[in-house]
């Protein structure tokens, strides 16, 4: 067992620190207040590498591990305290790995450079208006036409989809076919017969979230992910490497509130003494850290076993990988949320201003709790499936 980093991921790690203190926190304010990512964001984060980095090389991509790709989520959640960046960042990862994986050479070629070079985004639209969680009773629907598909149906709270439509790019987008089966396609936003809408969210405003509205959309065949008709299990591959990410950003976010509330308490005098020597605030802190310190192991381990087993491809240890990610998505998100409301009340009436900005992370974080990336009670439907076995789902 190995729990050092190597010198080469230390060193990424530590580059994205530095992107994260210069670039993300000078201008997370501006991508709240104007809810887009500028380019002077975008342009620093395709040189590092870090859009789409688990894209194979030949198309742009780093051709990252999970592992790697987790440090920098952390890094990115952390510079980024509204989550705007770490969401572009991590849906990017998470679904260029899915299309290097699945998709067809042709697309590969046509869809991850741009994406890779910040000139196109790439996102995942599975939710419905009647519902993201029952993904198998979802409407959209797909039909073969001659030399590709024709797309009915709507998709919602999808995220990127302002971002898709200005700077071009799509989203891996599930439906049912005609057999009863699933048809995984890329769906570049500007097709015909594709509309857009978009919703106004309580945070993370630095990227959308709408609606996609296909009336008969022409899909061609190159843009099918994985095989036709089982284009489910990829979906939920994606969503495993995507949780996972979403969980890094969550750690990160979580160590950035308790750095600043380390620094605050230890200043803040109250009846004649620093805030920090009084035993209430201390062990709040120290309990918080330790569950934080817990959950950022448990997700580098999820991604380590992501690397170890790519899931759909090594069957033996599926339900391993499956109960690792889903049990830290279920606990990085309450934990970050839970040190960022700690400290905003460690700080008093100061903690509900702007000017410290903890509300950003409150907001940002909370999209996580709701449903994004899948909803905590899903996650515990997950883990109850793995514990008890199939038979014991609450739902047939
Ligand atoms: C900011 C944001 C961005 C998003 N981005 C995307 C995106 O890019 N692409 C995309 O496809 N979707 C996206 N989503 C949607 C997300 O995937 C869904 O919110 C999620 O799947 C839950 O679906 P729902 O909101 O329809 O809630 P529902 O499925 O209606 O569930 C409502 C609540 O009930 C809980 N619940 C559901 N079933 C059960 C059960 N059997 N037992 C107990 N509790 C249950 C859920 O956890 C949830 O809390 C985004 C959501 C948000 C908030």
């Amino acid at each position: 067992m190995e729990f050092r980093l190597s010198d080469e991921e230390t060193a990424f790690q530590e580059a994205v620190r530095r992107f994260g203190d210069k670039v993300l926190r000078t201008h997370e304010r501006q991508i709240d207040a104007e809810g887009r990512i500028p380019d002077e964001v975008l342009r620093p984060m395709a040189d590092l590498g870090l859009l789409s980095m688990m894209a194979p090389t030949e198309y742009g991509g780093m051709g990252a591990s999970a592992v790697l790709t987790e440090l920098a989520a952390e890094e990115v959640g952390r510079g980024d305290f509204s989550m705007a960046t770490a969401v572009f960042f991590l849906l990017e990862a998470g679904w260029g790995y899915i299309l290097g994986r699945h998709g067809t050479e042709e697309t590969k070629r046509e869809v991850l450079p741009p994406v890779c070079a910040g000139k196109a985004f790439l996102g995942i639209a599975t939710t419905e208006p009647t519902g993201g969680s029952d993904l198998a009773g979802m409407h959209t629907i797909s039909r073969r036409d001659g030399d590709g598909f024709l797309l009915h149906g709507e998709k919602s709270f999808v995220s990127g989809v302002e971002e898709a439509k200005q700077l071009g790019g799509g989203h891996l987008t599930l439906s049912k076919n005609a057999g009863g089966g699933f048809n995984f396609l890329y769906v570049p936003t500007r097709s015909e017969g594709l509309t857009t809408q978009r919703f106004h969210n309580m945070g993370r405003m630095g990227i959308s979230t709408g609606g996609l509205s296909y009336q008969d959309v022409r899909v061609p065949s190159k843009y099918l992910i994985s095989r036709e008709g089982k284009g489910f299990e990829a979906a939920m591959e994606g969503f495993s490497v995507a949780r996972t990410f979403v969980s890094a950003a969550c750690i990160g976010a979580a160590e950035r509130a308790l750095e600043t509330g380390i620094g605050y308490i230890r200043e803040r005098q109250v009846f004649g003494q620093p805030l920090g020597k009084f035993e209430a605030i201390q062990f709040e802190l120290v309990d918080l850290w330790t569950q934080v310190e817990a959950v950022k192991w448990q997700c580098r381990r999820a991604a380590w076993l992501l690397d170890q087993y790519p899931l759909r491809g090594d069957h033996s240890h599926r339900s391993e990988v499956e109960r690792a990610v889903a049990s830290v998505k279920l606990t990085a998100p309450p934990i970050a949320f839970e040190c960022v409301k700690r400290v905003m009340m460690w700080f008093g009436a100061a903690g509900y201003t702007t000017d410290v900005g903890l509300e950003l992370g409150l907001r940002g974080i909370m999209s996580y709790m709701v449903g994004a990336e899948g909803g905590l009670n899903i996650m515990r439907i997950i883990l109850g499936r793995e514990l008890l076995g199939r038979e014991f789902l609450p739902y047939k």
